[in-house]
């Protein structure tokens, strides 16, 4: 009964806090979503491909608003654009490709019919000649106790392997049926160039992959793009091959696909290297090109330690342009897929330019490009989070969303998997927005979007989309407007504006997910994913930036890091130009936790601001034991970067952070008149 009380009390407390913070909040306009779409699906954008001219004035168009909503330019050089460089890669007729057994004649292969195939490396010629080993799924995935490797060194080789994952119907073991990232097949061949395959060859099996041939040939005959070459490895033969083509080949070495199949589900399962080699030839023709990321952002609170940190909006401006050889509409308007979200996305940036600095974290606008060639804008994004001037530490994506009326329902899928989700229950909940489970699991749509891209490295971060049930509407008449809209406007030229549509539901998900946005930029904890989630090393590995604890603990084994938190400069001494030293005594439990972090020395402003994040450092489990770690504060003027990235490892147990001294700013964004 107690409880209940305290319960009640909580609620009544959240309520009121709420009802404070909504009397700020500036009104959405539904309507001004409407003209940002109408302009960017219209035939003067030319359908917004990514390389070509309509797709320059969209990002040029969104940089414009950008800054008449006061935004600060967060891309490079003081500009809002953030150049990504990608290289068009298509194969040529004259690529062969032939399997040649150790005994017996080779097979030759068709182009197309019996395999697919792109050079990732991006030269003109590749030329293999490596044997081929089975290695089941591909799969290393140390949190589910999985390694279809065992130490193979798959160096110079090519690696065979079906696409998916192990069957399981067990939630705990590869999520049940819902699809990992390791059942991706971009994972495949990322994780094979990892190890130093030249080349792989998955297998296609419609129902392994959940679709056909057809799909595999028609994406992969033309040009494909890629981000241009940043050091990470890839592969000169990134392929697929038809079941009936691994049939023979594994034929061509006594073995029985199926049987391999069935091996492939087991934890014992061991690479198996074939007696065939994959003979090839890759010819290629390369285009390179550029494009860009349009990058807004409104600070926090300028005296907050926060400030350095922001909540990422991201929706992705590019579609596919113009197909010159059809008849007709030859533009691809991408009305809804993404005006909408672009829409939405410039909505809430307008909205939050409205209101001064008052949250402790700041907000960061991300109009992404290439998503239609493979997420490449959002991937070189968050691959170049360092270089942005905050720290993304949720990412709100938009993708396509249909204005056809309220929506009653809400997608949030991935938000279940971190520490957010009960803010995302509650405010759903606010706003009359059911949350609609993921009907697809399987499917892996969550691998499929932008906000993926900064999963990956880390970030916690999902797409708000609507569900199926509109106001006034039944469910059916929602998944009929939904199957209506996949059958025939996704992807095609009729995916374009009608005057007809109305935007009060696209400004009531725009409202909510501002509503998110602010209670993630005003709450004090970190948001982080769920224990033993996939990407729960990622976010340690961001979180701790460019803090190489490997090096503040070199030579101390006993002191290996589980989980680091930043040590920030507190606000209140770079108010009062206070810097210096704090040594603290540190004593770690046997189960790896801290029991003490007591400063011995330093001020007594700078002391919390070590003793607190110390205590919340985790490292791996062993005897008792104890150190001493010293901590150096310096003021320095024109500091870039965020605090994360402001922490310096001098030698092993000794930190600098430096920050810059707070003073009255002058520019609009930062400023705290009220
Ligand atoms: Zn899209």
């Amino acid at each position: 009964m107690r409880k209940l009380i305290v319960f009640a009390a909580a609620a009544i407390l959240v309520g009121s806090v709420l009802l404070a913070a909504k009397t700020h909040v500036p009104k959405i306009a539904a309507e001004k979503i409407r003209q940002h779409v109408k302009y960017l699906s219209s035939d003067a954008l030319e359908g917004r491909g990514t390389g070509q001219k309509g797709g320059d004035l969209a990002a040029d168009y969104i940089a414009a608003q950008f800054k008449s909503y006061g935004l600060k330019p967060a891309g490079e050089n003081g500009t809002y654009f953030q150049s990504v460089p990608l290289v068009g890669v298509k194969t040529l007729p004259e690529t062969t490709f032939a399997l040649v057994p150790a005994n017996g004649e080779p097979l030759v292969l068709r182009n197309l019919d019996d395999f697919v195939t792109s050079n990732e490396t991006q030269t003109a010629n590749a030329e293999i000649d490596a044997p081929i080993v089975f290695v089941g799924y591909g799969i290393a995935a140390p949190e589910e106790k999985w390694d279809d490797y065992k130490g193979y060194d798959l160096k110079g080789k090519v690696a065979l392997l079906f696409v998916n994952e192990p069957i399981s119907d067990d939630p705990n073991f590869f999520k049940g049926k819902a699809l990992t990232y390791n059942g991706r097949w971009t994972y495949k061949y990322e994780e094979t160039a990892r190890r130093g395959a030249v080349a792989t060859l998955i297998i296609h099996r419609t129902d392994l992959a959940s679709y056909g041939w057809e799909v595999v040939r028609n994406s992969w005959g033309g040009e494909r793009s890629y981000l241009k070459l940043d050091g990470t490895p890839k592969l000169e033969a990134a392929s697929w091959i038809q079941e009936e083509v691994a049939r023979k080949l594994v034929g061509m070495a006594g073995l029985d696909l199926d049987k391999l199949f069935q091996q492939a589900q087991s934890r014992e399962f061991k690479p198996i290297e074939l007696p065939v080699r994959l003979k090839a030839h890759v010819v290629s023709a390369l285009r390179p090109f550029s494009s860009r990321n349009v990058l807004g952002m409104v600070e926090g609170d300028y005296n907050s330690d926060r400030r350095a940190e922001a909540v990422l909006y991201t929706a992705h401006y590019d579609h596919f342009g113009i197909d010159k050889n059809k008849p007709g509409d030859n533009i691809y308007h991408g009305a809804i897929d993404n005006g909408t979200g672009c829409g939405i996305l410039l909505e809430i940036a307008r909205a939050w330019g409205a209101t001064k600095a008052e949250l402790p974290r700041s907000a960061l606008f991300a109009a992404v490009t290439a998503e239609e060639q493979g997420l490449l804008g959002s991937e070189f994004l968050g691959k170049h989070s360092l270089e942005l001037p905050v720290d993304p530490i949720l990412d709100l994506n938009y993708d396509a969303l249909a204005p056809i009326g309220i929506p009653e329902e809400v997608e949030v899928n991935g938000a279940e998997r971190m520490t957010f989700y009960p803010t995302v229950e509650k405010i759903a909940g606010e706003f009359g927005l059911a949350i609609r489970p993921d009907a697809q699991p399987e499917a892996g749509h969550y691998y499929r979007s932008d906000h993926f891209s900064l999963s990956r490295v880390g970030i916690p971060s999902f797409s708000i989309g609507q569900g199926r049930k509109f106001k006034g509407h039944d469910l059916a008449w929602g998944e009929a407007q939904a199957k209506d809209y996949v059958d025939n406007h996704y992807h095609k030229p009729a995916d374009a504006f009608r005057e007809d549509w109305n935007f009060a539901g696209l400004g009531k998900m725009a409202s909510f997910g501002y509503a998110l946005g602010q209670a993630a930029a005003a709450q004090s904890e970190d948001i982080r994913w769920l224990p033993g989630d996939e990407f729960e090393k990622a976010w340690q590995k961001y979180q701790s930036g460019a803090v190489d604890t490997d090096a503040l603990f070199a030579g101390h084994p006993d002191l290996k890091m589980v989980h680091f938190e930043s040590i920030l400069y507190p606000p209140l001494a770079r108010q009062t130009r206070i810097s210096g030293t704090v040594i603290a005594h540190v004593s770690v439990t046997s189960d790896g936790h801290v029991s003490e972090a007591k400063a011995t020395k330093g001020h007594p402003l700078l002391v919390g601001a070590v003793e607190q994040p110390i205590k919340n450092w985790v490292f791996v489990p062993g005897v008792e034991r104890s150190f001493e770690f010293r901590c150096d504060f310096d003021l320095a003027f024109e500091v870039t970067g965020s605090a994360r990235r402001r922490s310096i490892v001098v030698e092993p147990l000794h930190l600098r952070v430096v920050a810059e001294p707070a003073m009255v700013e002058t520019n609009t964004a930062g400023s705290r008149n009220h």
